[in-house]
């Protein structure tokens, strides 16, 4: 493996599991910072503020500041914000989207009739009421967004629960309607605003990550270098069944120095 100037890295399967660190992480983020190359911590999950992540991983002994991580909420912000200004947006999703989706000027409504964007993500507290106004929403011809695709996440103790991807299927199903826009992994969106934030090419990145269908689908649709670590979602087994092909593969990040040469 080359040494690259920049790194993405997802979070969970990835740099931790659950509560724990997966043993080297720190490490191997310290070695890289250490020759100066630019590390980026990529989240697709959408119910926590990059700030909690950043207090994760330095409690976890990586040391991250707000700025180290980009997240689908922060992502679905800038990109409505710049890309959608003055769009009414009605939301299915939980508190840290909505906060980060006002601090970015995004307007927000309830109302099936003000509606121009539906942004459907994971909601916890989700009600057959607020399915039902997004049906509505979409049937009067309101664009149809999303923060992530991911149908399941795996919660406190690895147990995997319904998320985004998941009500994305129920409103296609009822309403007909196809998603317009993914933000999230493995969209170039996402992708787009990661190497800006760390001023780099595609090719002087490498995605690093867990999933075949996210981290290791946007690095190549992006033109990024993939490193798929195997301390997550996925084996050596879902990866022979994949068309998928990382650039690499590792056991876990903890071996990435030790593959360049
Ligand atoms: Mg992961």
């Amino acid at each position: 493996m080359r040494q690259y100037p920049g790194y993405l890295f997802d979070l969970d399967g990835t740099i931790y599991l659950g509560d724990g660190l997966i043993p080297g992480a720190d490490r191997t983020i310290a070695a890289l910072r250490g020759r100066g190359a630019s590390v980026l911590f990529l989240s697709n999950k959408p119910i926590a503020r990059r700030a909690s992540y950043a207090e994760k991983l330095t409690r976890l002994g990586i040391p991250a500041s707000t700025d180290d991580v980009v997240n689908s909420p922060l992502a679905a912000a800038r990109y409505l914000a710049a890309d959608h200004a003055g769009a009414r947006v009605m939301l299915i999703g939980e508190q840290p989207l909505i906060d980060e989706l006002t601090e970015a000027g995004v307007t927000l409504t309830g109302e099936v009739e003000d509606t121009d964007i539906l942004l459907v993500s994971w909601d916890r507290q989700l009600t057959y009421d607020k399915l039902h106004r997004a049906h509505d929403a979409l049937m009067r011809g309101a664009r149809f967004m999303a923060t992530n695709p991911d149908v399941t996440c795996p919660v406190e103790g690895g147990r995997m629960v319904p998320d985004a991807g998941a009500n994305i299927a129920y409103l296609q199903a009822c309403t007909g309607r196809e998603l317009e826009v993914m933000i999230g992994k493995p969209s170039p969106i996402i992708t787009r605003m990661a190497l800006a934030e760390m001023g780099l090419q595609p090719d002087e990145c490498l995605m690093v990550g867990d999933r075949l269908d996210t981290d290791m689908a946007m690095g190549e649709t992006a033109g990024l270098d993939t490193c798929l670590v195997l301390t997550g979602c996925t084996s050596r087994e879902d990866l022979r069944a994949s068309t998928r092909n990382p650039t690499w593969v590792l056991d876990s990040v903890a071996d990435l120095l030790a593959a360049e040469n």
